[in-house]
């Protein structure tokens, strides 16, 4: 043999039960763990695409839509932001992006590996924008497609939606929904996608979309063929039965992401959307004044503009965040995670996401945090 089987394999699997309070992923309920304990079925048997058509009214009801291409990308949510950009752009294209963290970067950066020509409104870390600043942006570059992220998970920033609509707008409600409103028929959103492993703790790897009519046509009327095969929303709405079309084979979905995101949407639909955007609206006030009792201050001072899922927290003089996130990562197993891109070395994130958003997670969090900062502070001494 050039290569023997790894004596690494021959030991049993090990994975801990960690309490995953970071920007996500979050922990998946037990009964969507249940879930994807099932066997595998094949990806056109129709008792999956009969689950396929469940996830789909699902994926309507989160986003508020009737759009009829509503669908899952079989990966993360990355694979959603290459798709909004290799889908609705085409090279010589130009794109306007929002940025005022990492996501508005990553979303250039591949707005630009497609041929589009990107250009930018930007803000500091931890501001959002205002509609005047988008419609500047707007009138000055004449963009076929608006992208911004609702939700900014490197810097805790919730960005308004209300009163846009007058391009073809995609948005990055990744860490977002579920804590705050989200309604792309009545805000006319074009493309939209969400994060799997956020507020609906489902497992990552299969990210809920959807595109409107007006994106729809622009996908169809399109002068080039779409890039990646994988992502293209002509094919890939064809295997989600998006076009009423017989389902033609695409790729093998994972069964298992299927039933557990199924379940997922299921537990988000009994709560309901608005009291889930309650629970973590009052999870993120306790949260927020447990921080202040500790003496801790937050990056974004504007309460209005901090998203409820993650709370970003800035790093204290005399302390390295290494030695807080390290601490209580071994001494409880218990993530809070350290900053991302802009705020790298500046704050800690603490996510507060879909079955994780209890009160009871916010006393034990504000415990840890508490035992973990001493910790890193005495190793200062
Ligand atoms: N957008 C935002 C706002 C995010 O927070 C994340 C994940 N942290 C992503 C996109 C990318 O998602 P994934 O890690 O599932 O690719």
């Amino acid at each position: 043999m050039l290569v023997e089987p790894p004596k690494c394999l021959r030991k049993p699997l090990f994975v801990p039960n960690k309490l995953l309070m970071g920007p996500g992923p979050s922990n998946c309920p037990p009964r969507v763990l249940q879930a994807m304990s099932q066997q595998t079925l094949g990806h056109l048997h129709t008792e999956t695409t009969y689950i396929m058509d469940e996830i789909k009214e699902g994926i309507k009801y989160i986003f508020q839509t009737r759009n009829t291409l509503t669908l899952c990308v079989s990966a993360a949510g990355h694979a959603a932001i290459e798709a909004v950009m290799c889908n609705l752009l085409e090279p010589g294209d130009v794109v306007l992006i929002a940025v005022n963290g990492i996501w508005g970067d990553r979303a250039s950066d591949m707005a630009e590996r497609y041929g589009a020509i990107v250009r930018q409104i930007r803000t500091g870390p931890g501001n959002n924008f205002t509609l005047n600043q988008i419609e500047e942006g707007l009138i000055k570059y004449n963009p076929v497609l608006f992208f911004i992220v609702q939700g900014e998970s490197s810097t805790g920033c919730y960005q308004p939606l209300e009163g846009l609509g007058i391009c073809v707008i995609g948005v990055d409600t990744v860490a977002s929904l579920g804590s705050v409103p989200v309604k792309m028929d009545e805000w006319s959103i074009d493309a939209i996608y969400t994060g799997s492993q956020k507020c609906l703790s489902a497992p990552p790897g299969i990210t809920p979309m959807s595109f409107s009519k007006k994106a729809e046509n622009k996908i169809f009327t399109r002068k080039t063929p779409v890039k990646v095969y994988y992502l293209d929303m002509k094919v890939l709405g064809d295997y989600w039965y998006c076009f009423g079309k017989p389902r033609i084979y695409h790729h093998t979905v994972s069964a298992t992401l299927v039933y557990g995101l199924r379940e997922a949407l299921a537990i988000f639909c009994e709560e309901g959307i608005d009291n889930s955007i309650r629970r973590h609206q009052m999870c993120a006030n306790k949260l927020y004044e447990g921080l202040d009792r500790l003496g801790m201050q937050l990056f974004i001072r504007d309460a209005s503009k901090r998203l409820p899922t993650v709370t970003t927290i800035e790093v204290p003089d005399f302390l390295n965040w290494k030695d807080v996130v390290e601490y209580a990562m071994k001494t409880y197993y218990f993530e809070i995670s350290g900053g991302l891109g802009p705020t790298t070395g500046k704050v800690f994130r603490i996510g507060l996401m879909g079955y994780n958003a209890t009160s009871d997670n916010v006393d034990y969090t504000l415990k840890v945090l508490e035992e973990s900062l001493n910790h890193a502070r005495s190793k200062f001494k």
